[in-house]
């Protein structure tokens, strides 16, 4: 094929007056009025000079134009480098100067401010905001809407996505056609979609899951998205009862159980909800279960590999688990220090190899080289284990391990005890600097609605279930734990805040 992402995800559909993205307004979107649009777009490009292999930076709302500007870009042979909404002008300079971005899409609004970084950066500026309108959409205006695919091989990049920088400044991921396509074959199959799946899309679209994981996966189905602009508990519980299937983050379904409409009797054509991104609590898995009769299927994956694992579709869905590795994906649990694959059961360092891993991080050779082994194998930074039945459960990051007077200590273990206390909702713990033991071990409680947390009794239950060098040795109620985009705990930022703690 002669561009094999294109071909297989768009192309096919080309003709097609089925639908593709139901869209808030009752409007529908079919296959072929996007695969217009996109023609359109690719001419744009090509006009402004960019070529096959450049790249385009986009810091733009999701819509289905911007969904139009990421296929535009496989068309073309634009590798497409989607931001993070939130980013401020100075993060946006890092990303459009550290890419080599040729052109900076970014909102109307934005683009006065934004536009000598984008000349100083060498890249060229155009707009598109909520609405899809903007330069972009009026120099597509009266371009052709049939556009010739540049041929790609598999080994060519189709974009760089920038990890959310939970522990750390993003990095850039180099994506080839290849990861994408196999993760999305894989995924269709094991989750089965096919062009009777109408999928409820609430997440963001500059992420690897609400891009790749949810589009890619509906593309190649030929199923059709509910694409809403954002996660809003109002409009998801209006549109469930037309949903076969969603995807979320675990804060997704922990705001659904929150309201008292969210019932049995809106999903009566759901067959799938999942869940991934950062791990969802047992207790919410098992609460939806009983609310819903749904048990959410949760997976793991990450910007530089795509999908890794997954509980099964018919088999046991364990709370707690990230099931099992997908079909082409090896996963192995290393020694940290060694880097000795480790006997089953104990906890390690997660590897995988396979099609879906990246190609490494763009302009970090030597954060690549650490990272990615010879032999293929991509060492993620997630600890975790295998269990004796063979599913995989992650511990935490191994950033986030804690290392008190020489104890190797789990946040996770305490977090699961912390969170069962009366009147937890949830909790974090990290490590701060300690003079004597180099880190100590500190909780972070947050209450449930109304409650007040009694944590003389709190510490008590942690003395009695855990060894001493676990204990908490400060518990520090907050309001709201703080989180990404994505709904990532970042834990970096709770490390920074209290440093100074036992100084
Ligand atoms: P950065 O790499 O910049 O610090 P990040 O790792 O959060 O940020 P992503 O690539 O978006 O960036 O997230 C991948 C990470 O998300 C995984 O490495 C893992 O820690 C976490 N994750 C994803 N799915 C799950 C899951 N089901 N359970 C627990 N953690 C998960
Ligand atoms: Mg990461």
């Amino acid at each position: 094929m002669a561009n094999p992402l294109y071909d297989t995800l768009f192309g096919r559909r080309a003709g097609r007056s089925t639908p593709f993205l139901h869209l808030g307004d009752g409007q529908t979107l079919s296959y072929d009025a996007f695969l217009r649009l996109t023609a359109r777009y690719a001419h744009a490009f090509r006009a402004v000079g960019l070529a096959s292999g450049d790249r385009l930076a986009a810091q733009i709302e999701k819509s289905p134009e911007a969904l139009a500007v990421y296929a535009a870009c496989v068309q073309a042979g634009i590798v497409f480098l989607p931001l993070n909404t939130g980013y401020t002008g100075d993060e946006l300079s890092y990303f459009v100067s550290d890419s080599g971005a040729n052109l900076l899409l970014c909102d109307p609004a934005k683009s006065e401010a934004l536009r000598p970084m984008a000349e100083a950066a060498g890249a060229a500026l155009m707009t598109l905001d909520a609405g899809g309108n903007g330069t972009l959409p009026d120099a597509a205006r009266d371009l052709p809407e049939t556009f010739e695919t540049t041929p790609r091989a598999g080994d060519d990049l189709a974009a760089f996505l920038y990890t959310s920088g939970t522990t750390g400044r993003s990095k850039g991921a180099m994506l080839t056609q290849t990861n994408l396509l196999s993760n999305a074959e894989v995924l269709v199959d094991y989750w089965r979609f096919s062009s009777d799946d109408v999928l409820l899309h609430a997440l963001p679209i500059f992420h690897t899951h609400g891009l790749f994981v949810a589009t890619n996966v509906i593309l190649l189905a030929g199923g059709s998205m509910i694409f809403l602009p954002k996660f809003d508990v109002d409009t998801v519980i209006a549109q469930l009862p037309r949903a076969t299937s969603m995807m979320g983050v675990p804060t997704f379904y922990t705001r659904l159980l929150d309201d008292p409409r969210f019932t049995r009797d809106l999903l009566a054509h759901i067959r799938l909800f999942t869940s991934g991104s950062a791990p969802l609590l047992a207790e919410t898995h098992v609460a939806f279960e009983e609310r819903t009769g749904h048990r959410i299927l949760e997976r793991y994956g990450m910007t530089e590999t795509n999908m890794n694992t997954s509980n099964p579709y018919d088999g046991a869905r364990r709370a707690g688990t990230v099931g099992f590795p997908l079909p082409g994906v090896d996963l192995k649990i290393t020694d940290p220090q060694s880097g000795e694959t480790l006997p089953q059961g104990e906890i390690g360092l997660i590897e995988v190899r396979g099609p879906n891993v990246f190609k490494g991080y763009w302009n970090m050779p030597e954060k690549t080289a650490e990272e990615l082994r010879d032999n293929g194998f991509f060492i993620t930074g997630d600890l975790g284990l295998i269990d004796d039945q063979g599913y995989v459960q992650i511990v935490g990051r191994n950033k986030d391990l804690i290392i008190s007077g020489g104890y190797n200590i789990y946040p996770k273990e305490i977090e699961l005890l912390l969170d069962d206390q009366p009147g937890v909702l949830e909790s974090a713990v990290v490590g701060v600097p300690h003079p004597d033991f180099g880190e100590t071990v500190v909780g972070f409680l947050v209450p449930q609605k109304g409650e007040t947390l009694d944590l003389d009794a709190i510490a008590g239950a942690a003395s009695q279930s855990l060894a001493r060098f676990k204990h908490p040795r400060r518990l520090i109620v907050l309001d709201e734990l703080p989180r990404n985009t994505m709904g990532k705990v970042q834990k970096n930022m709770l490390r920074a805040d209290y440093a100074d703690l036992f100084a």
